[in-house]
């Protein structure tokens, strides 16, 4: 299974594919065993690489992915197949905003559009169990987010480093979590729901 989950993670990086960074999806895994993380939501499945490292852990972990781009989702549900977990990967195809799901999780990989950080924190914080997490990825926006967002000259990129900037302020004041920021791989966050 090695050697195919290379194959698609070769293929998705050829093909410009946003996908995990290798330090980003080593420290996940090695929190979902510590933690003996069973159901997970992952929203932003790409073509299915994050998903099926986490799945491939081990047995009983099960994952439900939400994408949006038709494309990314036919060639993750492709690439699901090809490594025989499609027992225990479902594929969403929709906006995650108009998903809903009851859950409970026991852990939320948020790694979709930026921007809508906060509306997915609300939103599927929801379906969390008490004590659950919520991951988030890419807070460094690739070192933007330490930056002047009036020095940066693309409007998108400053778009989204204000939208970063403010969801780690939203994470830091949100009394429901602990959250822990991590600088590993694009900076990631760890939240645990306490209240
Ligand atoms: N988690 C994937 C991995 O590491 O293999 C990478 C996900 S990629 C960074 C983000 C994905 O989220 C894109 O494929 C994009 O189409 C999807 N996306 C963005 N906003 C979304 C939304 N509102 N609902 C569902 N998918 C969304």
């Amino acid at each position: 299974m090695d050697m195919v989950i290379k194959e698609i993670k070769d293929e998705a990086i050829a093909g410009n594919i946003p996908i995990v960074l290798d330090d980003t999806i080593d420290f996940i895994r090695k929190f979902i065993e510590e933690q003996e993380i069973k159901n997970i939501l992952e929203i932003g499945t790409a073509v299915g690489y994050s998903a099926i490292m986490m799945a491939s852990l081990n047995d009983d972990i099960r994952v439900i992915t939400i994408e949006r781009d038709e494309e990314r989702y036919f060639k993750a549900l492709e690439n699901i197949k090809k490594v025989g977990l499609e027992d225990r990967i479902t594929l969403i195809y929709k906006d995650a905003l108009d998903v809903s799901l009851e859950g409970p999780f026991d852990m939320i990989f948020l790694d979709a559009a930026k921007s809508q950080n906060i509306k997915f924190f609300n939103k599927f914080g929801l379906a969390l169990k008490p004590h659950g997490f919520i991951i988030t990825d890419n807070l460094n926006f690739h070192g933007y987010v330490d930056k002047d967002p009036e020095e940066i000259e693309s409007k998108n990129i400053r778009g989204i480093v204000k939208k970063t900037q403010e969801f780690k302020q939203f994470l830091i004041e949100n009394e429901r979590y602990e959250t822990m920021f991590y600088d590993i791989g694009d900076g990631i966050s760890i939240s645990e729901k306490v209240v």
